[in-house]
């Protein structure tokens, strides 16, 4: 993704918003914001102006054994033709789209952040403590330019499609210029002629036949577990993965939410404190007795030692 910047001529025909869209959310980005964001006089005579996508909602893909996989189909495929080097994608920025979108300066990339924290609770709500797993098989092409991996057609990917679809409408109504004329179709893309303008012009179509033997491959499952509004244009990260502005995690347990195994460890220490402080107690009013009584010296070593006790477990703070 981040390799076909819209600088980079050689993807000027990826991700395309039209016009048309992109007019009805410029109009809606002036109501809610009271002054227009983006306004050059270009635009405004361009009847089919296109915009290209500089930053996309993206699910990474860390499950190592769909990245192992994938790596063995790009292995298989460069061996029979070391030019698609060129076209693989690396194992750290594996990922689907989710949504594409066009964000020009600061105010809109923090709009958009604002969106995707908005977009939790709306999938949190449609999930409805439910995990999507995805599952990965097969492998098609687009144009026979891109080559991905298939998500199985089931429930998740439904739900999947739902998010994506209701991301879209809460990044347009804050004035977004986000989405696609086409449908949506996740993918797991693995290779793209794209990715090199030399390789482009020499290799033209991706043949289907050097990766006849993971055409049905099963590759594995990932567990939908967090979303990140990343750019297709800024450096990346040292793993790999692309830059992010901000990101949101689902199934996070908070932190001020202690598990059942922390409130019964945290329970036990209470009723030890407790037993230790009521002994302690108990054996410094009988050896205050026994003063009173013979005129021996106060403390004790079994007192001393329960007041270590206490302390040692005096760990809640
Ligand atoms: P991505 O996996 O999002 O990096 O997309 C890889 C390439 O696939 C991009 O060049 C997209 O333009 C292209 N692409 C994504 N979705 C579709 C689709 N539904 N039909 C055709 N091309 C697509």
């Amino acid at each position: 993704m981040a390799e076909m910047p819209f600088v980079n001529t050689d993807t000027e025909d990826e991700f395309v918003m039209n016009a048309t869209s992109e007019m009805n959310i410029k109009k809606k980005r002036q109501t809610s914001t009271g002054r227009e964001i983006e306004e050059g006089s270009e635009s405004k005579k361009k009847k089919k102006k296109q915009y290209q996508p500089n930053y996309f909602i993206s699910l990474p893909i860390t499950n190592p054994e769909i990245t192992g996989s994938v790596q063995a189909v790009q292995d298989a495929i460069i061996q029979q033709d070391q030019r698609l080097s060129k076209a693989m994608v690396r194992s750290g920025s594996l990922h689907v789209t989710m949504l594409v979108m066009r964000l020009s300066n600061e105010e809109e990339i923090n709009i958009a952040a604002g969106a995707l924290s908005d977009s939790k609770d709306f999938v949190e709500n449609l999930l409805k403590g439910k995990t999507v797993e995805l599952s990965f098989q097969g492998i098609d092409h687009f144009r026979n330019e891109v080559g991905f991996v298939k998500l199985a057609e089931n429930d998740h990917r439904t739900i999947l499609a739902e998010i994506a679809e209701t991301m879209k409408k809460i990044f347009q109504e804050k004035g977004i210029l986000a989405g696609e004329e086409r449908a949506f179709k996740p993918h797991l893309t693995f290779m793209k002629l794209s990715k090199s303008t030399e390789l482009r012009k020499e290799v033209k179509k991706i043949d289907s036949s050097l990766y006849e033997d993971f055409k049905n491959h099963y590759f594995g499952d990932e567990i939908l577990h967090r979303l990140d509004l990343c750019s297709m244009l800024k450096k990346k990260q040292p793993n790999g993965y692309y830059y992010c502005e901000s990101s949101i995690v689902f199934g996070e347990k908070h932190a001020a939410e202690p598990d059942d195994a922390e409130l019964l460890s945290l329970s036990k220490r209470l009723v030890e404190n407790a037993v230790l402080k009521a002994v302690q107690q108990y054996l410094e009013e009988t050896q205050s007795k026994t003063r009173q009584t013979d005129g021996s010296p106060a403390k004790t070593e079994t007192a001393a030692s329960g007041s270590k006790n206490e302390s040692d477990n005096d760990n809640t703070k």
